[in-house]
């Protein structure tokens, strides 16, 4: 399905729904729901790049989380699908790491499908956030899903932690090797604050 059907069919099933949508909105969910000192919180992965260059601008710590339900054809990370499988590692390690290396520009939430470890991913972007890195995120959901809830009220938690999205679903059949940060052409690289202000997609431009 074009990403434009998509979009529209995706909004119209959101507006039967009461749902939060909050960053749609451009309002703001509520800041202190996220403890950003919280310890033992844990995520399951598929692996990190300590040093990426090609998940975003500058030098990232990348985190590739364990688990996917998106059945993307042709997907790139076949060994992310499984929720079971990976290892489990604290965000306290994770932020060890991070805090670590001061050439980092930011840290990417990648995987697999990092919106369904949201509410142990939010406080990692949190810190990250209060240390001034940036966050970027890819996701297999669209910008209007998790805007809306999907598929859970933390991933919008998590959203409103997440600077630029890359959104959508991976097409091999709309694969390019001339797109910057995107595997395929129907996936929008996406500036997640000016977004919320404009209550619409806006691209995100470097
Ligand atoms: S979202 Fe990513 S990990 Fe999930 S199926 Fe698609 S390409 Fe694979």
């Amino acid at each position: 399905m074009a990403l434009a059907a998509r979009a529209s069919k995706v909004k119209r099933r959101l507006q039967t729904r009461q749902t939060d949508s909050v960053a749609a909105s451009g309002a703001s969910a509520p800041a202190d729901a996220v403890d950003s000192a919280a310890t033992g919180v844990t995520v399951r992965l598929f692996g990190t790049a300590d040093d990426s260059i090609v998940d975003g601008p500058g030098i990232r710590f990348s985190i590739f989380t364990q688990g996917c339900n998106h059945g993307c054809h042709g997907c790139h990370n076949p060994g992310a699908k499984p929720f079971e499988g990976g290892t489990t590692q604290t965000i306290d390690e994770l932020w060890e790491r991070i805090e670590a290396n001061p050439l980092l520009s930011g840290i990417t939430l990648s995987g697999g499908e990092p919106f369904e470890q949201a509410d142990a991913l939010v406080v990692l972007a949190r810190r990250a956030h209060e240390k001034g890195l940036n966050v970027w995120a890819y996701s297999g959901y669209l910008y209007e899903e998790l805007c809306a809830g999907v598929p859970s009220a933390a991933a919008t938690l998590l959203l409103e932690e997440v600077d630029v999205l890359v959104d959508g679903p991976y097409r091999d059949d709309l694969k390019s090797l001339d797109l910057r940060w995107s595997g395929s052409s129907n996936q929008r690289v996406i500036d997640v604050a000016k977004s919320k202000a404009a209550a619409q997609v806006v691209e995100f431009i470097p």
